[in-house]
């Protein structure tokens, strides 16, 4: 339909938007709607409306649209939405160049964690059960003597997430009392994770201490008083602190909270279990490092760097974990039986894999060699080029990916990526235009321009014939 251009909102239009019950009446006509549950249509038409008043407010709607027009339009939606029958939840292609994207669902799983989540969910399981003496088990048991073996701790749980591993450890550790924290590591990362909201939920006093950009170890010394329960670390994960900076060292801060009988935690963020290193990209500290130089408990994601599924893993020393374990707020936040299948398996793959990288999906496509996703941006730009037409100009072009989910921000990723422009088409309307692919391709405008990177596609073949069909 032609543009209206960028005017007023047409109220006319709007009000031409047949309401729920006149096209409830009007689906009731038709035998094939009948089947369907009153409410599942009125949802439908609800959804078709909202989409078509956005369309009214970008000016992507013909003034002219009466209302019979509209109706038809509104049914005719409303009947390729069910006879579609797509979830709401469906698959896309990420080629925003961001590999852990949390708003796309994170790190995807490798297959034997796929395998695993299937059984679970299939058949009945040992999930809390002790076959050996046939009585009740504990769900922990089944990731535990893994973490354990993987990171060098005593103890280990399992949680929803990390930020439920972080107020459940916070809760169990220090309620009612003092935790004492560096100012510039009271992070707040995506999707409202903000360490002092997170520590006022849990009960425990906030105690701030340092400059934005400099703490020391005798700032923490002066900070702990009778009524203080923990010392906080929180890797920055997000972002860096550079120039004139100073932090106090784990090690350093073990020491003094060991004079004072005090427990030592840190929120990792993403947490590796493996050195990053050799993937050229910056070394973030391994769980495994931190268990060593003390720290009582240790927080990260399941499904960042790990690449496994969302949850929150806490290890650390026996006495620490065991409280935590017994907190009632464990029972809460304990998680289901498929992500425990798929943190096992993907755990097992850290244990025994002699090629992590062709194992797990997200550390593949970490480590792809520049050279590969050169040669697929140049070959995917040309085969675009050719169906896209004219007036659209390709080029590939080297960007700089991002690993995501706060792990090495500062980190130049090397990456290629096909940008596209129009001389007519905003980038914002390529954009939509490939949002509109099956399955849906999301990239990035950078530039005036928009961008596919293929750091973070799985597979770049399938780009071209989501575009354009097989
Ligand atoms: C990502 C992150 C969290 C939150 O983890 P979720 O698994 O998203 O709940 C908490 N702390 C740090 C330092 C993080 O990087």
């Amino acid at each position: 339909m032609a543009r209206t251009g960028t005017g007023a909102v047409p109220a006319e239009l709007l009000k031409a938007i047949p309401p729920v019950e006149l096209c409830l009446r009007e689906a009731c006509k038709e035998e094939r709607w009948r089947r369907f549950r009153r409410g599942y249509v009125a949802m439908i038409v609800r959804r078709v409306q909202a989409a078509i008043r956005g369309q009214i407010a970008c000016g992507e709607m013909a003034a002219s649209v009466g209302r019979d027009l509209m109706l038809k339009e509104v049914m005719r939606r409303v009947g390729a939405a069910i006879e579609a029958d797509e979830l709401p939840l469906k698959r896309v292609i990420n080629a925003t160049g961001v590999v852990v994207h949390t708003n796309l669902g994170r790190a995807l799983l490798a297959q034997p964690a796929l395998d695993a989540i299937t059984l679970a969910a299939r058949e009945a399981v040992n999930l809390e059960y002790d076959l050996e003496h046939g009585r009740r088990g504990d769900r922990d048991e089944l990731v535990e003597e893994e973490l354990c073996a993987l990171t060098g701790a005593d103890a280990a749980t399992v949680v929803n997430n990390n930020a439920a591993a972080v107020l459940l450890a916070l809760n169990t550790l220090a309620e009612g009392r003092e935790v004492i924290a560096a100012r510039g590591e009271l992070i707040e990362i995506g999707g409202s994770f903000r360490m002092p909201d997170v520590m006022a939920k849990s009960g425990a006093r906030l105690r701030e201490i340092g400059t934005t950009n400099r703490t020391y170890l005798s700032d923490y010394a002066r900070a702990i008083g009778p009524d203080t329960a923990l010392l906080l670390k929180v890797h920055p994960s997000n972002y860096r602190i550079v120039g004139f900076t100073a932090e106090a060292s784990l090690s350093d801060l073990v020491a003094l909270a060991r004079e004072h009988r005090l427990p030592v935690m840190e929120d990792l963020g993403s947490g590796a279990l493996i050195d990053l290193s050799s993937y050229g990209l910056a070394r973030e500290p391994l769980v495994e490092e931190r268990v060593k130089a003390g720290a009582g408990v240790v927080t990260f994601s399941g499904d960042k760097l790990l690449g496994g599924p969302q949850a929150g893993l806490i290890v650390g020393q026996r006495e620490l974990i065991d409280r935590i374990k017994a907190n009632p707020l464990k029972r809460a936040l304990r998680c289901g039986k498929l992500t425990l299948a798929a943190l096992s398996a993907t755990l097992r793959l850290y244990l025994r894999s002699p090629d992590l990288d062709a194992a797990l999906p997200t550390l593949r496509m970490l480590r792809r060699g520049a050279e590969e996703l050169s040669e697929s941006a140049k070959q995917i730009a040309s085969t675009l080029a050719r169906r896209l037409g004219s007036g659209f100009e390709l080029e590939a072009v080297t960007t700089t990916a991002q690993v995501g989910s706060g792990a090495s921000p500062a980190e130049e990723l090397k990456s290629w990526a096909v940008a596209i422009s129009h001389k007519e088409l905003s980038p914002e309307a390529i954009a939509a235009s490939f949002r509109r692919a099956k399955p849906p391709i999301i990239g990035r405008i950078e530039h005036d321009r928009f961008l596919l990177d293929l750091r973070s596609v799985n597979e770049p073949a399938e780009l071209i014939e989501a575009r354009f069909g097989a």
